[in-house]
């Protein structure tokens, strides 16, 4: 499986698989059903990651685990499998990879056993040092056992000299760059961190005497846990059978949360910052709206299903155009099956949408979606609403130009796959074949989040992907290993 490589075996493993994952994460310290919760919440956060998952629980004398690929359905909907998850306490993880090679070994959470007694941790997010400290870790002597990112987090910890665990995580989270929201387990402790800027989400909650800690607040739902609060951008919260306890470790900086979560990536029930991510989307369309309605009208607003929908029923609000369902999804095809082949994925557009030609047939349409990425979709559903007798299409988009690929957790292709790298808008609407094209921009965007215009000297968001503006440093890109950042393909997931 292994890159050819004249370097020894484990500098070939570093080598070998990038910081590329988008994940959800989930923990919980009390109660006596740890492992069901944690395998429930990480079933409302299957869309964050369908590649595998897993558990590991602790019950006071031992760690239980179980991983898997594939989805939380296949892997941990099994009473065997979660009584044998015993315990108090838990930590799962849902992986979102790009590549199917190496994924039993990168199946997070990742274990392991430390002088001071087991140690489980999860991830989500990139960090963008993670090479160049891994590269020193193995010069070093470490022996890595997976190809992800967070090893390099427990390889620090087991070199750091401070006594306590608490103190050995800060002194290894001081060493890395990029974006974290972790989940950790030790024998007498649940710990979540963020990362200094805040860019990947993490939220508390409470069960009874429980506590509950996870990627999105849409978690908590499922089990019926109440939302108490978001862990704060810089926030380590130490959770075992004296409560919870909040530490702020690092050097406060302002916060910089993915704006992406709130376009896409979030489910639209979760709440982010105070934020409901349907409200956000459904206020970004108004304003998409209201910076560009075609002049001469339109006959129907239309979602590209499902992520375009929140927007598409701002837009139609702000524009009065009433809004349909023009395109219909198929709930039932399987993410396995569209994806394996370039062929096959540009088949799964067609399994995946049928237009409604009612709605469609000679009507001048405002098709909405999230955002363009390779505009390998929109050119699919812009063929398909054309060959249902569209008389129009004017694609409005819910996200600036996506120029740049995210280093910090969002899987996106390498820049020159990026149609809007190459392209402008007109250049887009050519090669996609519409009417006309726009997508919201970056100070309209700012103000559907009630910030106002963009202020460039301090942006409330991490935005990278449309600015190129990246607010933590990419050491491994400026080290010449950008291109191992390579993304084979952009799986569909709403
Ligand atoms: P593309 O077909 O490459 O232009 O991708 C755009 C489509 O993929 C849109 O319909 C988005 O809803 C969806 N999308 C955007 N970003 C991502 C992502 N990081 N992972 C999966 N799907 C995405």
């Amino acid at each position: 499986m292994l890159a050819p490589s004249d370097k020894p075996g484990l500098v070939t493993l570093l080598e070998e698989e990038g910081p590329r994952e988008e994940c959800a994460v989930f923990g919980i310290y009390g109660g006596s059903e740890a492992s069901a919760h944690t395998a429930l919440g990480l079933h409302a956060l299957q869309h964050r990651g369908q590649e595998a998952t897993g558990i590991v629980s602790f019950d006071g004398k031992r760690f239980n685990a179980q991983r898997g690929v594939g989805e939380v359905g296949a892997v941990l909907n099994n009473e065997e499998v979660i009584k044998r998850l015993t315990g108090y306490a838990a930590i799962g993880h849902n992986r979102y990879a790009t590549t199917g090679e190496g994924a039993v070994h990168n199946i997070q959470p990742l274990f392991a056993e430390f002088a001071f007694g087991g140690f489980a941790i999860a991830h989500n997010g990139n960090l963008t040092n993670a090479r160049a400290l891994r590269r020193r870790l193995v010069e070093g002597g470490s022996l890595f056992q997976s190809t992800t990112d967070t090893e390099v987090i427990v390889h620090l910890i087991a070199r750091s000299v401070r006594s306590t665990l608490v103190d050995r995580l800060i002194d290894a989270l001081h060493h890395v760059e990029g974006a974290y929201s972790l989940v950790a387990l030790s024998q007498k402790k649940l710990i979540g961190v963020r990362d200094p800027l805040g860019i990947r989400p993490l939220v508390l909650g409470k069960l009874g005497d429980a506590h509950i800690l996870a990627s999105e607040t849409c978690a908590f739902d499922i089990i019926g846990a109440e939302f108490v609060r978001d862990v704060a951008p810089g926030e380590l919260l130490v959770i075992d059978e004296s409560g919870v306890q909040s530490l702020f470790p690092f050097a406060k900086q302002p916060s910089r949360f993915c704006v992406f979560e709130y376009i896409y990536f979030a489910r639209p029930d979760s709440v982010m910052e105070g934020r409901g991510v349907y409200g956000a989307r459904k206020r970004i369309g108004e304003v998409l709206a209201a910076e560009s309605h075609p002049e001469n009208g339109a006959d129907v607003v239309v979602p590209v299903p499902d992520s375009g929908v929140p927007a598409a029923i701002g837009y139609a609000a702000a524009s009065g155009v009433p809004f349909e369902y023009g395109i219909i999804r198929n709930h039932y095809v399987g993410r396995t099956f569209i994806e394996p082949t370039a062929q096959i994925r540009h088949l799964g557009v067609k399994l995946k949408h049928n237009p409604n030609r009612s709605i469609v047939a000679g009507k001048r349409i405002i098709l909405v979606d999230d955002s363009i990425v390779r505009g390998t979709t929109s050119r699919k559903i812009v063929e398909m609403m054309r060959s249902a007798g569209a008389k129009e299409i004017h694609m409005r988009i819910s996200s600036p130009p996506t120029a740049n690929p995210c280093y910090y957790g969002i899987d996106t292709p390498e820049r020159d796959e990026l149609i809007a790298s190459r392209l402008d808008p007109a250049g887009i609407a050519k090669e996609i074949g519409v009417d006309s094209l726009a997508f919201i921009s970056i100070d309209g965007l700012y103000e559907a989040m009630g910030k106002g215009n963009r202020d460039n000297a301090a942006p409330a968001f991490c935005d990278a992907c449309f600015t190129g503006d990246y607010p933590v440093r990419l050491t491994d890109r400026d080290d010449g290993n950008a291109g191992k950042h390579d993304r084979k393909s952009i799986q569909q997931v709403d």
